[in-house]
């Protein structure tokens, strides 16, 4: 595999990741590189407010073009195919279908919430991409005083949008079921201010249990019950697009391409994978949990071993192997809560938690930050660094995806 004189680049989705990637490939190879950026929408979607979407705010999205810069060109559309030993990508866009070369590929497609694997899943709203918290928008809007909403998943997603809709509407009845406890991968105090906070908002949370079936009007939980919810959100974990699956590359069991440490395919080493739609082997030797955390670093990596190949550097000139320590973890419990929490570098909850106005100054910036990111990125290409990992501690809570 020999780098070509020009070297023509695909990225495939403008999310955190696949921008960032584009920016910062683009800004430390002029001339070297022809990038293109292939998403659906023209403008940026920032899916850490995507349940602030499902409850009627007014998100405002930065357009693409000004976020990506003159240096990277941009399709309007959605890759349908991807061959690539052809290094051909089919492109369906607002104007039809069209073929997009390519000498090497990014894939930076994100995550959407996981099918439910148990019976009623065509019940389920969710809020993990654009398109289903619009369609969740008006169903909750229209929902009448006193109806039973639950919100199944404890994780980031399930914590957020559980408080977000009870702060939106209390005159609902909403409940939290999770088959793990409440805030359990928070540390003790951090977890009982979780608690603490839903019973807040009126949330009864069902720790402990797993739901069984989803029908319109209730769901089965497997301890035998059954209780009432004319509409249920569905946060149970995230998976990757099936586009690299469908393309013979080698993914995991969510569909995450399975990399090596220069975050190239272990399959198709023109490919490259970034974010949530990447699978790159994490300290602890499990994946990184998907998040912006795993999503910045990856694009910047996988931009620094693409530059590294074109200008003829070996991994000690341009690259490192990837390495990242996680150090922290913010989520909102509503606008008026949140807790950020300190993580080990293996994303397990340790040490000090803050709640208060620190954790939501924290939220505030993580929040608004993200594009932002982008656009220090691109006007100081090779600004994102990242903390590297110290040696691996055993687990003693679980680390959280989706
Ligand atoms: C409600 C919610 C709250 C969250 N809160 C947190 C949090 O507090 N902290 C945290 O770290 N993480 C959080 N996350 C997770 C975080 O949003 C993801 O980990 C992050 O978005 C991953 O970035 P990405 O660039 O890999 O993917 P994405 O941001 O999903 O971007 C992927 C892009 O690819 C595009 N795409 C997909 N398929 C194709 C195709 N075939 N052709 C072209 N384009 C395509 C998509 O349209 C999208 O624009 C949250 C997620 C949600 C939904």
């Amino acid at each position: 595999m020999s780098a070509p004189e020009t070297m023509r680049v695909l990225i495939i989705g403008a999310g955190y990741a696949g921008a960032t990637t584009a920016v910062r490939l683009a800004g430390r190879c002029r001339g070297r590189v022809e990038v293109t950026v292939v998403n659906p929408r023209p403008t940026f979607v920032n899916r850490l407010r995507l349940h602030h979407i499902a409850t009627g705010q007014r998100v405002a999205g930065a357009g693409l073009r000004d976020l990506l810069g003159a240096g990277v060109g941009f399709v309007q559309g959605h890759v349908a195919e991807l061959d690539p030993g052809a290094g051909r990508a089919v492109v369906a866009g607002p104007d039809g279908s069209r073929d997009v070369p390519f000498d090497r590929v990014v894939i930076a497609t994100g995550s959407t919430t996981q099918a439910p694997p148990v019976p009623g899943g065509e019940y389920v709203h969710a809020v993990g991409d654009l398109a289903a918290a619009q369609r969740l928008r008006p169903v909750f809007a229209a929902l009448p005083e006193g109806a039973h909403v639950s919100v199944v998943g404890g994780g980031f997603t399930g914590l957020e949008t559980v408080a977000e809709l009870a702060e939106r509407r209390p005159d609902v009845r909403l409940r939290l079921v999770t088959s793990g406890e409440v805030g359990g991968w928070f540390t003790p105090r951090a977890a009982e201010h979780v608690r603490a906070t839903l019973d807040r908002l009126g949330v009864e949370s069902l720790g402990g249990t797993r739901v069984r079936a989803v029908e319109p009007d209730r769901l089965l939980l497997d301890d035998g019950r059954a209780v009432p919810s004319v509409l249920t959100v569905w946060c149970g974990g995230f998976a990757a697009p099936p586009l690299a699956r469908d393309a013979g590359i080698a993914v995991d069991d969510q569909g995450a391409v399975l990399t090596d440490s220069a975050l190239r395919s272990v399959s198709h080493p023109t490919v490259l994978a970034v974010g949530d739609a990447g699978h790159a082997p994490g300290p602890g030797g499990e994946r990184y949990s998907m998040s912006c955390q795993a999503a910045f670093p990856s694009a910047a990596q996988a931009a620094d071993v693409l530059r590294a190949e074109v200008l003829g550097l070996g991994p000690g000139d341009g690259y490192a192997p990837f390495d990242l320590g996680f150090v922290a973890r913010c989520v909102s419990l509503g606008g008026r809560a949140a807790v950020l929490q300190r993580t080990d570098h293996n994303d397990v909850a340790r040490g000090r938690a803050w709640t208060g106005r620190a954790a939501l100054a924290a939220k505030w910036v993580q929040l608004r930050g993200v594009p932002r990111t982008i656009g220090a990125e691109r006007r100081l290409p090779g600004a994102i660094r990242w903390p590297h990992s110290a040696p691996v501690l055993p687990r003693d809570a679980r680390s959280v995806a989706g």
